[in-house]
């Protein structure tokens, strides 16, 4: 497979939302990092992700929408506390794990009867995405192991022949991952910290509990 690289342009924009459309995989910008999007209602498109990772199978990913209204097609019982977040920090490097719909396949979500969803703040990658009609999965555009990739040209360095496509949005301006925080358990918890800090979400919601993991990993 040739890896076609895509500058910013409408034709591209049209071209990146068929291949998508077509179960195809094209790497995306983020404010975080690039992403391996690919139609997350697709079990065979989100099978070929974890392929050209080399992810484990039970490594969920997170949906990118390309904004809050999309929330209740994939997610069920989403709580206004959901809505309240993304007013405030969508788009923007926050996911929240809420109860997946059944239109999302198990394969996308590792499992789990949950699902992470997030609104990527890069205006390219959602108008890809609107473009599209479909969710895109997008976990970090490297082999699993390998640092995450920040510009077009490290994606085509490391990924090249593996994807269709890399769209090139420039450099990632956060860099880091986006923080993870999981709206299914009482009290809200965080399970990863990233680009938003978790004192701007406290000040938001009050009491957020921190994983267990999180806190090992930070000591
Ligand atoms: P990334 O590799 O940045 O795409 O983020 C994927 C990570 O998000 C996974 O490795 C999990 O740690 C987390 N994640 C995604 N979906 C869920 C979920 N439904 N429940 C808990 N954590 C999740
Ligand atoms: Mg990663």
């Amino acid at each position: 497979m040739k890896t076609q690289v895509l500058p910013i342009t409408p034709e591209s924009v049209a071209l990146a939302a068929k291949l998508l459309q077509q179960g195809e995989l094209v790497a995306l910008p983020t404010e975080t990092v690039y992403g391996i999007a690919a139609d997350a209602r697709n079990g065979a498109a989100v099978a070929k992700i974890f392929v050209a990772k080399g992810r484990p199978q039970d490594n969920p990913l997170i949906l990118h929408i390309p904004d809050a209204s999309w929330l209740a097609r994939y997610c069920k019982d989403v709580p206004e506390t959901a809505y309240r977040l993304a007013g405030r920090f969508w788009p923007g490097p926050l996911t929240m794990i809420l109860p997946k719909a059944d239109c999302v396949p198990l394969v996308t979500t590792g499992g789990l009867d949950t699902v992470g969803m997030r609104c990527p703040d890069h205006a390219v990658t959602r108008a890809i995405i609107a473009a599209a009609g479909v969710p895109v999965a997008a976990p970090s555009a490297n082999t699993s192991g390998r640092p995450s990739c920040t510009t077009a040209a490290h994606v085509r360095e490391d990924m090249d022949g593996r994807i269709d496509g890399v769209v090139d949005g420039g450099p990632c301006r956060v860099g880091v991952e986006s923080t993870i925080i999981d709206l299914t358990c009482t009290p809200l918890r965080l399970l990863r910290p990233g680009g938003l800090p978790l004192e701007e979400l406290r000040a938001v919601l009050g009491e957020v509990a921190v994983d267990k993991a999180v806190t090992q990993q930070m000591a």
